[in-house]
């Protein structure tokens, strides 16, 4: 047994006075205690790490005599990804005891996790067994399982919950299937960055191991990470030619028609066939070669797609079965080659693009030109400012982006909601010199402070001044009937998320002036209209659910721009059909269904007229008369995206 043999060796070194590090690598650790059990997986019985011999350096990394704190591990299915964490977890425990955390997508993943996988390991391995004991949660909560061991703990949760992530600093963390964590949780933004704040005291000490099955190109997490490491790849021998070199889809070759006849991997150096009975011992002479320079070294990645998957568990021929079954079908094939190659799909996804919209921008001959017959205002909240806009809508819901504005502050606090009532009263000039006021507001009341949200909008009463929720859900109403179960009583509109994002981006497309046409004044600049083409909706594919269609944005993009387009014209929907049909008529608007009518409300209050103000930089430093007046951004910065 090799734990006698290291037992031998530790026994004589401590003979001959000298004292080596008794621990074992992760790998030689797992070889010697893990034992499998049938409850939780087809391979039961001692673990054996010659089977994913490209697992060793990764776990070797993660021990503590590596200098390597970060570890990025992007892999298709079937390569042991999940195991090498648990030996990981097992070999701390064991070896070297600290704070453990382990992130799954979500708290019932989690529950699942334990369950089913780590539970079995801890019983079935007898070092763990005595050492590991189930804990009541220290916050009392469900959404986080504790067991301790001496000197350390492990907890394990979900990526949605943001209290579990930010309970307690960890030295070890695990973020397992981080592509299908929540882009925010909480409000709290990202639960990755959230659980690697936890690391940080613990320094160059903390060791992080994050992996995922990867998602859609552009908007995966792991490949974000991936990109920022110097990107490993297995290269195995030929056993021909003994030249290295990577395990590629392209390099398998089959008859599609006639697949009994064998599916091989060609030899890109000698031309030889090699079958797949020659795997187990090329994978045993593979090594990991960095295929990037990106890196400070310190940060490490690797790669494997399904292809390495150890012989006897997913074939080649399964794969290439699986690709043919997938091929035509966009839906099957990305799950595919997320699955199977282990990489990310390129989404042709519904969105546009912000070169496409700069070309239409054009000088307006007023605030508010002639087309618009009424304003309407959103804010977002957030949480240190607001950002305003107000959109004009004209016949056929043809519309103009009048204004944007950031009032920054916190929203907790008095002072930016006396701003916004100062903006709330501007006119805004017609080029007949008459002004224009706005006719109805909504505020977001579904992320930052709500509760002031509410205050404001209740003493706006009469003003059609309102609170506003998104709802993420398909085949929800744009805008449904207003509620006023809330402390307040104050009217709330739930804003169907999916439906009005659909029609803004269909609206973005509509290429000329007419029904639907969506203007933009000169000073929309290239990060307003990033801001606007930040989402898209894609196919994705969802655990349990299947496959869904899904607005998203990229990880680090910021969306106000867009969603307040989409507030906008939930706030001319507030107005009910009969008034818009009026007002707008009942041209070929795409796709329109306003909320049946508010009557609850007085129509029109005519706000105070209020001087222009002064002073270059607040509002934006044109003059009244040459320029729209709001059409720049509050904050000295001057610039999009300077938060
Ligand atoms: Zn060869």
């Amino acid at each position: 047994m090799f734990r006698d043999a290291a037992a031998a060796v530790i026994g004589e070194a401590w003979l001959s006075g000298w004292t080596p590090d008794p621990r074992l690598s992760v790998c030689d650790w797992a070889d010697a205690n893990i034992i499998l059990s049938s409850k939780s997986t087809a391979n039961a019985g001692q673990f054996d790490s010659g089977r994913t011999p490209y697992v060793r350096e990764i776990l070797e990394c993660l021990s503590p005599d590596s200098p390597v704190h970060t570890v990025v591990f992007v892999a298709g299915a079937q390569v042991a990804k999940s195991q090498s964490m648990f030996n990981y977890i097992g070999s701390v425990i064991d070896q070297y005891p600290g704070p453990l955390m382990m992130v799954q997508p979500t708290v019932d993943m989690a529950k699942r996790v334990s369950k089913q996988r780590l539970a079995p390991m801890f019983e079935d391995t007898p070092v763990l067994k005595r050492k590991v004991v189930e804990q009541k949660s220290r916050d009392g909560s469900s959404t986080m399982l504790e067991k301790a061991f001496p000197g350390g703990f492990l907890v394990i949760t979900g990526a949605n919950s943001a209290a579990s992530l930010r309970s307690m600093p960890v030295r070890y963390l695990l973020l397992d299937e981080v592509d299908a964590y929540p882009q925010d949780v909480d409000g709290e933004g990202s639960p990755i960055k959230l659980a690697i704040a936890r690391t940080s005291s613990f320094g160059d000490r903390r060791k992080i191991f994050m992996t995922s099955t990867p998602t859609i190109k552009g908007y995966s997490a792991i490949e974000t990470e991936w990109l920022k490491t110097d990107q490993r790849k297995f290269f195995v021998p030929c056993p021909h030619c003994g030249e290295h070199d990577v395990i590629t889809f392209d390099r398998l070759k089959f008859n599609a028609e006639r697949l009994d006849d064998g599916v091989e991997l060609v030899c890109n150096h000698c031309g030889a066939l090699i079958e797949e009975t020659y795997k187990t011992q090329m994978l045993a002479g593979g090594e990991w070669r960095a295929t990037a320079t990106s890196g400070s070294g310190l940060v490490r990645g690797y790669h494997v797609s399904a292809l390495y998957s150890p012989y006897g568990w997913k074939s080649w021929r399964t794969c290439v079965e699986e690709f043919l079954e997938a091929r035509g079908n966009p839906e099957k094939l990305k799950v595919w080659v997320n699955t199977v190659l282990g990489e990310t799909w390129e989404e042709k996804g519904d969105g546009t693009s912000p070169d496409l919209l700069k070309a239409r921008r054009e000088q307006y001959t007023a605030e508010v030109p002639d087309g618009v017959r009424i304003l309407v205002c959103a804010a977002d909240v957030q949480k240190d400012r607001l950002e305003v806009k107000v959109k004009g809508y004209g016949a056929d819901e043809e519309s103009w982006l009048v204004a944007y504005t950031v009032l920054n502050g916190d929203p907790g606090q008095g002072e930016v909601w006396a701003e916004l009532d100062d903006f709330l009263r501007t006119r805004f000039a017609r080029a007949d010199g008459t002004a224009m006021a706005i006719d109805t507001t909504l505020i977001d009341s579904g992320g930052w402070h709500t509760n002031s949200v509410y205050r404001y909008c209740k003493s706006k009463g009469g003003q059609r001044i309102y609170p506003l929720k998104g709802h993420q859900f398909p085949g929800k109403a744009i805008v449904s009937n207003p509620s006023r179960n809330n402390a307040l009583r104050v009217p709330l509109f739930i804003v169907g998320v999916d439906a009005a994002k659909d029609l803004v981006v269909a609206r973005m497309q509509v290429g000329r002036p007419g029904p639907g046409y969506m203007h933009l004044p000169e000073w929309a600049d290239d990060d307003y209209l990033a801001q606007l083409t930040s989402e898209k909706a894609v196919r994705k594919y969802i655990r349990g659910r299947g496959v869904v269609r899904q607005w998203i944005k990229a990880p680090s993009a910021r969306n106000e721009a867009f969603d307040l387009e989409v507030y906008c014209l939930a706030a001319l929907y507030t107005r009910g059909h009969n008034y818009l049909a009026k007002l707008l008529g009942t041209g070929n608007v795409l796709a329109r269904k306003p909320a049946p009518a508010e009557d609850a409300e007085p129509a029109e209050v005519a706000p105070t007229p209020k001087a222009p103000i002064a002073g270059p930089g607040k509002w934006g430093s044109n003059a009244p008369g040459t320029g729209p007046k709001w059409g720049q951004r509050a904050s000295s910065a001057g610039t999009w995206g300077a938060f």
